[in-house]
């Protein structure tokens, strides 16, 4: 077999593991006839068939292999044996462009230069007809230079496998993170999901977390759903501008990547007064000498921010309204649940009155989008009472919170795990309960694939 020798294909040296992803893993190698260092995505074949995309893909990797773009990870060649398909592409030795801010937000020159360099790659991919559709941390790379480089165009169509389907079903890795309008309808427009994306990795960059990011977790919902950005202060008004118009939970108003690219801050990048003389990250010292800014363009902290694991976790999932697990306090949840739902509030709410009716509880409307039930009977500590909240992401996609206000909180786990979850099997799309419980056991399942892939990894 090619492993025992590290020979893949009697051409390339396999090296050290890069990283992993949902379809397979990457390694770094080197070529045995140029000696050029290369990355190898190593996928396997069942997985993409599954996916019932094959055709699609080996199209968008056909055109892939005619791109050439200088912030656009090269595809140099696609290889197969019976069971895998390898993808040899360009090595970007930089790592990971979100590693930068794990020392803070970036200045303004530096988040400019990059943001140039994200859209430029986009745009172009675009012109081609290829969307990325997962553009995201992981796949925004840095060669040895500093220059941005896109990983991952032309595999849009895994990525939207793995968004449409992904919550319930992704044998491993992260659940399914979905922009708003991959909800509404299945038809979506690949360029505006890819210019959402470009927004908030500018956003990150720029402020060093995440937009619409709040502790409280119901803060945080309000903010989604009102798409309610707020950029700090240190933000020039162009910027907040233009992040306005690319974070706009609307596709169809949201700006095209044209009237981005002619937008004044795209154009000019900081104003005057902010730039510094020569390359963004040097600045000229009185002598006239350059001298090389150590931190990289990484400017201090003035405010506590998220820390930049879970930006670089969930940028795209948070800020489109998913996956708020994990910032979901255990303590409150015996006496809390939360649900998702894809159908529209009024129907959320008579489904809620049904099952009232059917529980014979009392039915309190609080204030708009919020239920209160009530047991006719006292209960061990007083009358069983539950609250029910919706909060709208888009019209089509609702948070349900239900949350015992008033009563014991046995009665409560009980009432809800026999007849209201039940009852609710209809509208619910996904229990934040049950999602936490998919990303403990996916976790847990790569590591025993990280323990095993240890012992079988090739040596660099
Ligand atoms: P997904 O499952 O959505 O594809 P992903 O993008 O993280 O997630 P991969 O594309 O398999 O998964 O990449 C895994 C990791 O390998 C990346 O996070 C990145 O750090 C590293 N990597 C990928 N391609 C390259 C490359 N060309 N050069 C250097 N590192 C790379
Ligand atoms: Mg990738």
């Amino acid at each position: 077999m090619e492993s025992k020798s590290n020979i893949l294909m009697g051409r390339y040296e396999l090296g050290r593991l890069l990283g992993q992803g949902t379809f397979g893993k990457v390694y770094y190698a080197r070529s045995a006839i140029t000696n050029q260092g290369v990355a190898i995505k190593m996928m396997d074949k069942d997985k993409v068939i599954k996916t019932g995309l094959a055709d699609r893909i080996k199209c968008e990797i056909s055109i892939m292999k005619l791109a050439r773009h200088p912030n656009i990870i090269q595809l140099f060649e696609v290889m197969a044996t019976k069971s895998k398909i390898y993808f040899v592409m360009e090595y970007a030795k930089g790592g990971e462009l979100f590693n930068k801010l794990t020392k803070g937000k970036l200045k303004e020159a530096v988040a400019h230069r990059y943001f140039k360099q994200l859209i430029n790659a986009v745009d172009y991919c675009h012109s081609r007809g290829v969307y990325h559709r997962d553009i995201k941390p992981e796949n925004i790379l840095l060669d040895e230079n500093g220059n941005l480089k896109v990983s991952d165009f032309g595999l849009s169509a895994l990525a939207e496998a793995k968004q449409q389907d992904g919550l319930l079903h992704t044998p491993c890795g992260t659940p399914a993170y979905v922009a708003p309008e991959v909800i509404k309808r299945k038809g979506y427009d690949g360029a505006k999901t890819d210019i959402w994306s470009c927004g908030i990795v500018l956003f990150v960059l720029l402020a060093g977390y995440l937009p619409f990011y709040d502790s409280n977790l119901i803060h945080m919902y309000r903010k989604i759903s009102k798409a309610e950005l707020k950029c700090p202060n240190w933000f020039p008004p162009e910027v907040c501008r233009l992040l306005s118009d690319i974070l706009d939970p609307n596709p169809e108003t949201r700006i095209s990547i044209a009237k981005v690219k002619e937008s004044y801050w795209f154009k000019n990048g900081p104003k005057a007064k902010n730039k510094t003389p020569v390359e963004e990250n040097n600045t000229v010292s009185s002598s006239g000498t350059i001298i090389s800014d150590q931190s990289d363009g990484v400017e201090a902290n003035e405010e506590p921010v998220v820390p930049v694991s879970i930006n670089a976790f969930d940028i795209i999932s948070l800020s489109a309204g998913f996956d708020l697990s994990r910032f979901f306090d255990d303590k409150f949840q015996k006496r809390e649940a939360r649900f998702s739902s894809k159908l529209p509030a009024s129907v959320i709410i008579s489904k809620l009155e049904d099952i009232a009716k059917q529980l014979s509880l009392k039915i309190k409307k609080k204030a708009a989008g919020l239920l209160r039930l009530e047991d006719l009977n006292e209960g061990r500590k007083g009358v069983l009472s539950i609250d029910a909240e919706i909060f709208e992401v888009t019209p089509f996609f609702h948070m349900v919170e239900v949350k015992k206000s008033n009563g014991d909180t046995l009665e409560f786990q009980k009432i809800l795990k026999e007849d209201i979850r039940p009852a609710l099997q209809d509208i619910v799309w996904v229990w934040q309960s049950d999602q936490q419980l998919q990303s403990q056991q996916s976790e847990q399942q790569l590591q025993i694939h990280d323990q095993q892939q240890q012992q079988q990894q090739p040596q660099s």
